[in-house]
């Protein structure tokens, strides 16, 4: 547990310590002020699980959801964030979401959330690959097809390869974001 501040997330996610679901949702939350459902589900017990704690958790999500009224935030967030931290209610903090899970989250239009190898179109996820350093067109083939056979972990795994370690084998499958991020912190150490 590193006790990661509120303002801190937004920080880790630039720094490349997120994996690309994460990272889109961290965008959306900055673009629309506004994260439904799903997506707070997956992000909040992702930053959970990473060490923020209930305090910066409200933080955090009030600090976001800027069109919200403090009085609205504490009728209808508030109280959310406290029970996934198993604080209220049925008092069990809710565990973070594995990439299966994830990835067999439908995704209406106008959310964002599930597993990005999954959800993008090929172009776009070109795109946001570029934009993650990884330029080599035989690599962004490759992701493609992994992504093809639904292979979404793997593609995730080859991303996290090929932007933390010059593209040598990582010590692990990501089989969660949070194996992402821990690998990708202690990375950076
Ligand atoms: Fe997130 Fe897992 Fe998909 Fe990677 S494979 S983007 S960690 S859900």
């Amino acid at each position: 547990d590193e006790g990661f501040t509120a303002d801190s997330v937004a920080a880790l996610d630039r720094a490349g310590h997120f994996p690309l679901c994460m990272h889109n949702m961290q965008r959306g939350l900055e673009v629309n002020q506004h994260l439904k459902y799903e997506g707070r589900k997956q992000y909040g017990t992702f930053l959970r699980a990473i060490g923020l704690s209930v305090e910066e958790s409200l933080k955090f999500w009030r600090m976001m959801f800027k069109k919200v009224t403090d009085d609205k935030f504490n009728k209808e967030y508030a109280y959310n964030i406290k029970h996934s931290y198993g604080l209220v209610g049925s008092r069990r903090a809710y565990e973070p979401q594995n990439c299966v899970h994830i990835g067999m989250s439908g995704v209406g239009r106008d959310e964002i959330h599930g597993c990005p190898y999954k959800e993008f179109s090929p172009d776009r996820l070109a795109s946001e690959l570029r934009e993650m350093g990884i330029t080599d067109t035989a690599e962004l083939s490759k992701i493609r097809d992994l992504t093809q056979k639904h292979q979404y972990s793997m593609a995730c795994t080859r991303v996290f390869e090929l932007t933390h370690q010059g593209g040598e084998p990582s010590k692990e499958t990501i089989m969660a974001p949070n194996t992402y991020f821990s690998l990708s912190y202690e990375h950076a150490k």
